[in-house]
């Protein structure tokens, strides 16, 4: 493996959990309340605003979509493969022990008495349950390591997303969320430095999904971010609102901190959305490329090296 793509994978897993450690400061707010709090903008994360719901992290600490993801990342190195069961085990683990953040469907999926035994059923119940409706952000939000694992087999890929996003969320857009994120990150290890190329294949892609992804994303994929209303509240949690934002970074973002700021600045799910942002546009400018000064800051960010420098060791010995 050449440095670069060991870069890029530096940057996959680290522009994850820096957007979505900036992203918590202004997460569930209007873009009236982001202007209020932060009227010379949201920049450190020093200056989170310490509120019931943000206080509970540390400045600088990442949230449950960058630990979901983390889970997914300690299973596969403990295992060398992607094995469904072992990390249904490790997310109940790490909702015992923390849970912060934790959304309604990982909520409900996790407490299912026949999830440990049978995780797709209990997903796909929820989901049943919900008329068919629910499609949360929720794997979406967790999946960018699985474009890093096997980064060079699409084919893989493509199991690997579909069958950890259906531990917790059934529905296809979740699914096609999960798939295009992660063939997205793929694809720029790779090297791919065409981006409308790169956009157009995703959608194909999302097409064998759910025949509702693409209409979304041709409805509300503009150069101005304000089209994709992140902060409305009748859909705050969509899974196509994440995966919006990240083909946005993918396509029009001109730098990672470009990116991550416009998209922290619409409020929202505004961690979520930098999360899938941030592992799309760590995967296209590298580790090196990201601000110092949300690096340096990161909580536990030489734990975080250390469980990604193992990752690259695994990928090197397969
Ligand atoms: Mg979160």
């Amino acid at each position: 493996m050449n440095d670069q793509i060991k870069d890029k994978i530096r940057g996959a897993i680290f522009g994850q959990a820096i957007g979505d450690a900036i992203g918590l400061g202004t997460e569930f707010m209007t873009q009236a309340m982001v202007k209020h709090y932060y009227p010379e903008g949201l920049t450190e994360y020093t200056q989170i605003l310490q509120d019931k719901h943000r206080k509970r992290w540390k400045p600088g600490e990442w949230t449950d979509d960058t630990n979901q993801m983390l889970c997914i990342l300690d299973s596969i190195l403990a295992t060398k493969r992607v094995d469904v069961k072992d990390i249904a085990l490790t997310l109940v683990d790490w909702a015992h022990h923390d849970g912060r953040g934790s959304g309604r469907t990982i909520t409900s999926v996790l407490g299912s008495p026949i999830f440990m035994q049978r995780p797709h059923e209990a997903a796909k119940n929820y989901w049943e349950q919900s008329n068919r409706y629910a499609a949360a952000n929720g794997a979406v939000m967790r999946t960018s390591v699985l474009g890093v694992w096997e980064y060079d087999k699409p084919e893989k890929i493509r199991i690997n997303a579909t069958k950890v996003c259906k531990i917790t969320h059934y529905d296809p857009r979740c699914v096609g969320s999960c798939v295009m994120t992660c063939l997205a990150i793929s694809r720029l290890l790779q090297g791919e430095t065409d981006m409308e190329q790169l956009s157009y294949s995703l959608l194909l892609e999302g097409d064998i999904f759910d025949q509702r992804i693409r209409p979304f994303l041709a409805e509300h994929l503009h150069p101005n971010i304000a089209v994709l209303n992140l902060s409305d509240t009748s859909n705050l949690g969509y899974t196509l609102k994440a995966l919006g934002a990240g083909l946005w970074a993918l396509q029009y973002a001109p730098s990672f901190d470009s990116g991550i700021s416009t998209i922290i600045h619409e409020g929202g799910d505004a961690d979520t959305n930098a999360a899938v942002a941030g592992a799309i546009l760590g995967a296209k400018f590298g580790y090196e490329a990201l601000p110092t000064r949300w690096k340096d800051h990161l909580h536990r960010k030489d734990w975080l090296m250390e469980q990604t420098e193992q990752l690259i060791a695994l990928l090197e010995a397969a």
